[in-house]
């Protein structure tokens, strides 16, 4: 085994190898950018070394000076995490030509599956079933539409090098062909650096299920499979292991198919063989076909560990060392239900922006596990991926698991940031997700109804107005009533209400033209007579109510308020660095609240930034192709009569 290795990542997925490492006793080198000077995973590595400024391309894409540092500290080995460098071949090659040992599959095995083409290629001499489509090398754009036709519509074209769900349209109808075609090749091209595509087979009613594998090289096992079917805009929002309905017959072809794809490359380590299922009849042997590979530890792994009790880290330590595989198959049983759901930072009544943040409160709850790379005081920063932390739950049924997910996301406590949160609770709560029957389309379906669901009614609201006069705080409480005012005005940023007292205990809270009556026992809130789960924490950027649909307010502050009379409303600013890929509206315009202002492409996707309110467009401060910085002003609207 290792006695040190470096972590060439951050975040979440940084913090989770060393906590393996530390079980096993190997040493810890963590590297850090500028924005990451303090972050958790610097403060948990044994030692850390800065790499340079917040962007990636001049920190934790920087294969050389991370190879470096590993020579500098001593370590033997480099553990790539997911993203960033994972899946570099020529990271690989680098790594081994300076004599250290990178813990993964080889160079080799990542070109393989680099491109899905050549992919699909090998996989189907392999045996290995393929999404039925054309993968050849003809692109002209006449033999494409006429290779969509034989496949039959609808079809889905796809990006040979795509990944993150980018250079992909769905097109079902022939006289739409040339122009999906065009925007993906571009999209591709940008993306990418190459225009290639393929073409697919629309699956109807898709499933996302892809098999765990794990290679020493010359053999590999599965570790079963997860259900990933829960996106959105093809990526993955709660994950769960086994998937529904999944029988042992069908596990076990899916789960021999997944290994003849990692044995055709002599794969080595952790990997996933991403499948394509037709979940319209239910799951049949002969209804899967192989997507892609992901050659490297998944998001989502801890699933696999909480059924098959595998420490997916450890076994890659171990086989990285030149230990045999830890396990056979015949070794390897599933053991109850998992599920996993992303918290992220991320606005989602405004599209499922990311957003960022100082964490001014954060309390994760008891009875699940935690995956997280930031602590209470850390910042969100627009640098990297805004995920908070991963949520896993497990236990002997599916639907305990879920139940202990959905107690979980409730008991979960984040302020300084909006959060997906309540988004993640409502989901939980949709009866068809309960009942097992999940397909891709599941979340774009019922996206107003779970989003919806998730804002917080007018009550929760109220007990935020407890929280900001000081009445939830259980030392003030007691005597709080003799010396408060018994009836007063409580004004916050963006709203006010009236309080009144109406004695130990008891309040009434008057806002959006409704009235709640509030009655309090310890720490436990009834409002208009019913009991609540809430939980009111103050902070110190304000009050937050906690306990499924969440409520922040933040007090009034005079100054705050005169910068935004002077304009925050009217100026658009870009809400992280990115690329402005359109502009929609020009000065003069009359535009309305909702409307959209303009396209920015960051973190691996599109956001439409849309007006704050109705308004004439006073100037147009960016136009497409610009880079920008987070809060750089992009549109600005006339200020309105006071
Ligand atoms: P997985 O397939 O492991 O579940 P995803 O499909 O979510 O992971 O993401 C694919 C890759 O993109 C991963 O390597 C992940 O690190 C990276 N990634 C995910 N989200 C972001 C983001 N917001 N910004 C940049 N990279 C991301
Ligand atoms: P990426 O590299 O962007 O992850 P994938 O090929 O893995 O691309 O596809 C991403 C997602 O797109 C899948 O999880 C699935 O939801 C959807 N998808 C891919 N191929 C098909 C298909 N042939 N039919 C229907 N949906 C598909
Ligand atoms: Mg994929």
């Amino acid at each position: 085994m290792f006695s040190k290795i470096l972590i060439a990542n951050r975040g979440e997925i940084a913090c989770r190898v060393i906590d393996s490492c530390r079980r096993m006793g190997v040493a810890t080198v963590a590297v850090y950018s500028d924005a990451d000077r303090g972050a958790r995973h610097v403060a948990m590595a044994d030692q850390a070394v800065h790499l340079g400024g917040p962007a990636p391309s001049d920190s934790y894409l920087r294969g050389d000076a991370i190879i470096e540092a590993a020579k500098k500290t001593g370590a033997q080995a480099i553990h790539p995490g997911y993203g960033f460098l994972s899946e570099n071949p020529d990271f690989v090659d680098a790594v081994e030509a300076a004599g250290l040992v990178f813990i993964g599959p080889s160079a080799k095995a990542i070109r393989a599956m680099g491109l899905k083409d050549a992919a699909k290629a090998l996989m189907e001499d392999a045996g290995v079933p393929v999404v039925p489509g054309y993968h050849g090398a003809n692109q002209d754009p006449a033999y494409l539409a006429d290779q969509a036709s034989r496949i039959g519509y609808p079809v889905l074209i796809k990006a040979v090098a795509g990944g993150g769900g980018k250079g992909m349209r769905r097109v079902d109808d022939p006289k739409d062909f040339a122009d999906a075609l065009a925007s993906a090749q571009s999209e591709a091209k940008n993306a990418f650096g190459n225009e290639a595509v393929l073409i697919e087979k629309y699956v109807l009613q898709p499933r996302h299920i892809e098999v765990q594998v794990f290679g020493d090289g010359h053999r590999a096992v599965y570790l079963f499979e997860r259900d990933c079917s829960l996106q959105r805009r093809h990526q993955k929002v709660i994950e769960e292991a086994p998937a529904p309905g999944m029988t042992d017959e069908i596990r076990k072809v899916m789960g021999a198919a997944a290994v003849r794809a990692a044995e055709a490359i002599g794969y080595k380590g952790a990997g996933t063989i991403e499948f394509i299922v037709d979940g319209a009849n239910g799951l049949r042997a002969d209804g899967f076909w192989f997507m892609e590979m992901n050659t490297r530890l998944q998001v989502e792994h801890p699933v696999t560990e909480a059924i098959t009790g595998v420490d997916l880290v450890e076994w890659q330590l171990r086989v990285a060392s030149g230990e045999p595989l830890p396990a056979r198959q015949e070794d390897l049983h599933i053991n109850g239900h998992a599920f996993e759901a992303r918290l992220y930072a991320e606005d989602v009544p405004a599209g499922f922006l990311p957003a960022t943040g100082r964490l001014s409160h954060l309390k994760f709850p008891d009875g699940a596990r935690i995956e997280t790379g930031v602590r209470q005081g850390d910042t969100i920063s627009p640098w990297y991926d805004p995920m908070i932390a991963k949520v896993v739950t497990h236990g002997p049924t599916r639907a305990i698991a879920l139940r202990g997910l959905e107690a979980a996301l409730v008991d979960t406590e984040v302020a300084g940031s909006v959060t997906n949160l309540d988004f993640l609770i409502a989901l939980t709560r949709h009866e068809g997700f309960r009942k097992g029957e999940v397909d891709t389309g599941l979340i774009g379906r019922d996206l107003d109804s779970l989003i919806s669901s998730s804002e917080a009614e007018s009550a929760t609201r109220a007990l935020a107005v407890i929280g900001l006069a000081g009445l939830a705080n259980p030392e003030a409480r007691g005597g709080a009533t003799l010396w408060q005012p018994l009836r007063r005005a409580i004004a916050w940023d963006g709203g006010e209400a009236v309080l009144e007292v109406l004695g130990p205990g008891a309040a009434r809270v008057t806002l959006d033209g409704g009235t709640h009556d509030i009655r309090w026992q310890g720490d436990r809130w009834w409002v208009d007579d019913a009991l609540r789960r809430n939980r009111i924490v103050t902070h110190d950027t304000g009050v937050s109510v906690f306990g499924g649909r969440t409520v922040h307010l933040t007090p009034l502050d005079p100054l705050a308020r005169d910068i935004s009379a002077a304009g925050g409303d009217a100026l658009t600013r870009s809400p992280m660095p990115g690329l402005v890929k359109s502009v929609h509206v020009e000065a003069g315009q009359q535009v309305k609240i909702g409307d959209r202002l303009a396209v920015l492409e960051a973190m691996k996707m599109e956001h439409s930034l849309t007006a704050a309110r109705d308004g004439v467009v006073a100037e147009v401060l960016a136009k497409a192709g610009d880079q920008v910085e987070a809060g750089a002003p992009l549109i600005r609207l006339e200020e309105e009569e006071a």
